[in-house]
């Protein structure tokens, strides 16, 4: 017998009972579902074998991805779906949804580089995500693959609509797996890192060997104002990997594009300048030689090859990436892909 508590996960964290204390029921199929915090719920199957971290909500008016968290919740809760791996569900930041903003005072997606001192809302929001997910992750068993989703929506159009963003860790990951999967959830695009970043899936690659990605899904919508029907086939991937059936390996040839960062362009001055509109296009490109940004007497341009932009942003805080550039990339997919950080991506781990 489910209680109250479960009854939707979302409406929960958005208005949580002042007295709420962690809580474990088991289901009629065995699984134990533990929510353990505020927005952080741990499904539990006996004998499970991997460990997934499903995030939403790091960014507060991002909601597309919150309400397929819910749904996926609630489709476990109901024994529709019923996981033979272990996962983590986060809604991350209920303030920011009911603010319908980003984040209060600082982007929580800059906050994983270590343990933040607490001094605001997203700095112990941080803290208390990296505590839940060393606790899922470190429980897990020592073969066991770990993965972690972190789901976002654009705030801004893009050349390709659904797109991965793969962390560049010190640790020696081969990422085929991943790139399997974003393929099979009928995403347009995957883009390697190259240089360590301070974001949620950044921290669980980096600690933890997890097979982590950023996803940045649709545009910004209000809660309950997204088609959903975009992220069928995200969710059917996700059912996929959490209970154990093969993928969709449907190949429906719609195109797909592996990019590689070849710079960011990090603001350092108050007088940083893009050279295009503030609100350009993720992957809009530009022919070697056209300007892209300046700041003081430094210019920068397209290299041989041209560069696509990505996440363009000259509103950024000194010392934050104001731009990543890149370019296709066609790794040899029979062999081991890894994402070297401050080198090109490829078969060999250059750590
Ligand atoms: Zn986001």
């Amino acid at each position: 017998m489910l209680t109250p508590l479960f009854d939707s996960f979302l409406q929960h964290t958005l208005f949580p009972p002042a007295n709420f204390k962690p809580t474990t029921i088991t289901l009629s199929t065995g699984i134990s579902i533990t929510h353990k915090d505020i927005g952080v719920l741990e499904v539990a199957p006996a004998n499970a074998q991997h460990s997934v971290v499903i995030s939403s909500g790091i960014h507060g008016d991002e909601t597309a991805p919150i309400e397929l968290v819910d749904d996926l919740v609630s489709n476990i809760l109901n024994e529709e779906v019923v996981p033979t791996e272990r996962v983590l569900f986060i809604i991350a930041h209920p303030d920011a949804v009911h603010a319908h903003t980003r984040f209060i005072e600082e982007n929580l997606n800059r906050l994983f580089s270590t343990k933040n001192a607490e001094r605001n809302e997203e700095c112990i929001i941080a803290n208390r995500l990296q505590g839940h997910v060393s606790d899922f992750f470190n429980a897990n068993d020592l073969n066991a693959t770990k993965w972690h989703f972190d789901l976002h929506s654009a705030i801004r159009e893009s050349k390709h609509y659904m797109f991965g963003v793969v962390p560049a860790s010190t640790s020696a990951t081969d990422i085929r797996p991943l790139v399997a999967f974003i393929q099979s959830a009928q995403m347009d695009a995957l883009l390697l890192s190259r240089t360590p970043s301070s974001t949620f899936s950044w921290w669980t690659a980096e600690n933890f060997e997890a097979l982590a990605a950023t996803f940045e899904m649709g545009r910004v919508a209000r809660l309950f104002e997204n088609d959903m029907t975009e992220f069928y086939p995200l969710k059917s991937a996700l059912v996929a990997l959490i209970t154990k059936k093969p993928a969709s390996t449907v190949n429906d040839g719609r195109p797909f594009s592996i990019y590689k960062v070849t710079r960011t362009l990090t603001k350092t001055d108050a007088n940083f300048r893009l050279a295009f509109s503030n609100d350009a296009a993720n992957f809009t490109h530009f022919a070697a030689g056209e300007k892209l940004a300046e700041e003081g007497h430094i210019s920068y341009s397209a290299i041989k090859g041209g560069e696509a932009v990505v996440f363009p942003n000259a509103n950024v805080a000194l010392g934050q990436r104001a731009c990543l550039l890149v370019q296709p990339y066609a790794p040899d997919l029979s062999v081991p892909l890894f994402v070297n950080i401050d080198a090109e991506p490829g078969p060999i781990a250059t750590s």
